[in-house]
Parts: C-alpha cells; sequence; structure tokens
C-alpha cells in the first residue's frame, strides 16, 4: 500500500475501497482493521475460515452493519460516519445509505427469495418500488436478466418450485435488475446440493467475463484461482494474505494461508 493509501486517499477507480475497517459486537471485536481496494472491472475473492469475520465485513460494505471503526468508499463516494452513543459508528446522513446500497447488489448463501412472489416478480420489485420504474420497463428489463441466467420458462414460477440452484439464479437476476456498480456474493453455493454448484458459478463466471466488479467470499477454491483478479486471505477478522490467485494458491507467503488453502481443495 502507498503512502497515499495509507492516508486514506483511494485509487480513482476505486469501486468499493475500505481502510483500517473495525467492527465490534460488544466486547467482541470481529474485524480488526481491514484495508482492501477492489478496482472497477475487478473479482475479489475473500477467503478463510468459518467464523474469520467474511460475512460481517461484507455487510459493512453495503451497510447492513455499520462499521465501528474506519473509512468506507462505494465508487468513490465516501460513506460519512460519525460517532454513535455506544461507541460504535452511525451514517452521518441516513439518506446516503439507501443511495450507496442502490449501487450494491447481494447475493446470500440462503437465497432470500420473497416466498409470495414468481421469480419475475421478485426481479422486478427492487427496480418497481425502489428505482421507481415503471412496471413495464422493469419485466422487459427481467426477461433479458432472466434469458440471462437461464430461467426465463420459469419466470412464472414460485420459488419453492424452483431447485436451489434456479432459485439462487433468480438471486442473481435480481440484483442484476437494479443496475449495481458491484455485486457482492456471501458464499453463493455453499446452500447447494453438489450437482447445483456448476450451473451458479457459470453464471458468476459469465458476470466475470462482462468485466462487473465483484467481490465473492467463497470456498470453491478452483473457482476462485480462475475467476479472480485479486484474493484476500482474512484470518480472525484481519487480511493475512492477499494478492493474485497464482500466489494465494500456488505459492502463498503465509504458512496458515497456504495451510487453509491445501485444506480447502
Ligand atoms: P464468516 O462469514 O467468516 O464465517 P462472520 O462474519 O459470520 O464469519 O462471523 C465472524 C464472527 O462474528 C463470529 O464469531 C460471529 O459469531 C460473530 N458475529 C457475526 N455477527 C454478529 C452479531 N450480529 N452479533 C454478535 N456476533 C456476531
Ligand atoms: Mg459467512
Amino acid at each position: 500500500m502507498s503512502n497515499a493509501e495509507a492516508e486514506g486517499s483511494i485509487p480513482s477507480n476505486a469501486a468499493v475501497a475500505v481502510r483500517n475497517l473495525h467492527k465490534r459486537f460488544g466486547a467482541l471485536e470481529v474485524l480488526k482493521g481491514i484495508s482492501l481496494t477492489a478496482r472497477e472491472g475487478d473479482v475479489v475473492s475473500i477467503i478463510g475460515a468459518s467464523g474469520s469475520g467474511k460475512s460481517t465485513f461484507l455487510r459493512c460494505i453495503n451497510l447492513l452493519e455499520i462499521p465501528s471503526e474506519g473509512r468506507l468508499w462505494v465508487s468513490g463516494e465516501e460513506v460519512h460516519l460519525k460517532p454513535g452513543k455506544d461507541g460504535n459508528l452511525v451514517p452521518a446522513q441516513p439518506r446516503q445509505v439507501e443511495h450507496i446500497r442502490a449501487r450494491l447488489g447481494m447475493v446470500f448463501q440462503s437465497f432470500n427469495l420473497w416466498a409470495h412472489l414468481t421469480v419475475l416478480q421478485n426481479v422486478i420489485e427492487g427496480p418497481v418500488h425502489v428505482l421507481k420504474m415503471p412496471r413495464a420497463e422493469a419485466v422487459v428489463r427481467a426477461e433479458v436478466l432472466l434469458q440471462k441466467v437461464g430461467l426465463y420458462e420459469k419466470r412464472h414460477q414460485y420459488p419453492s418450485f424452483l431447485s436451489g440452484g434456479q432459485q439462487q439464479r433468480a438471486g442473481i437476476a435480481r440484483a442484476l435488475a437494479m443496475d449495481p456498480k458491484v455485486i457482492l456474493f456471501d458464499e453463493p453455493t455453499s446452500a447447494l446440493d453438489p450437482e447445483l454448484v456448476g450451473e451458479v458459478l457459470r453464471v458468476i463466471r459469465t458476470l466475470a467475463d462482462e468485466g462487473r466488479t465483484m467481490l465473492l467470499v467463497t470456498h470453491e477454491m478452483s473457482f476462485a484461482r480462475d475467476v479472480s483478479s485479486h484474493v484476500v486471505y482474512l484470518h480472525q477478522g484481519l487480511v493475512e494474505e492477499e494478492g493474485p490467485p497464482q500466489q494465494i494458491f500456488g505459492a502463498p507467503i503465509s504458512a496458515r494461508c497456504r495451510q487453509f488453502v491445501l485444506g480447502s481443495i
């Protein structure tokens, strides 16, 4: 990291930048000072043992959790945080939170589709209600996205009639419908039966090939090696090692990282 980055200025093409990010839950410090930059077009994979803070880190980026300390930028705009009453930070401008979240798509392990809405209705929900897009336009766009993830034929089905892989592809279409600058994936294939993992990874691969900026928490090591421009290994709330996939998976410097990667293949 250059001195300028350490001081808090960020590269002009940073899609997401965090500096010295901490997150505490009471006495438990889960994130202990993370700095990371994802430039436009980067695919950054975040790996690490269960409990190392990967989900909390993604949740801090999209402000589902508010960091306790540190600075955060999303597509060049700094998120304004101020000291709150309990020693944690709070958003200084609540309206900015909505605005920042609208730039970030999130895909969860557990799909999180609305059970009472069809696939198509799930995908148009955000554009119609959050972006205030005319419904007819949202439907046309959703149909294109559902074609892209291979679910056009299933568009009038309810989620419970779909396989896990189909539900997750619907989740990806729903994230894309908001036209996010960055997509955050939190273990998108961990809840899937092994035979359904490939169809979801293929969709993510397509997005990477299109130059989409993505942060991906995953245990799929060979996929991370193949798709990432940069890999970050978290250990107990700190970046233990980061670098290009060839380094992390081929010749890691940290013994702990080497052990984790070898144990995960
Ligand atoms: P990972 O995704 O790497 O498995 P998490 O970010 O989910 O790790 O969790 C890291 C640690 O933070 C765990 O010890 C977890 O119990 C704790 N944690 C996460 N969210 C909360 C919360 N809302 N309140 C208290 N502890 C939490
Ligand atoms: Mg997690």
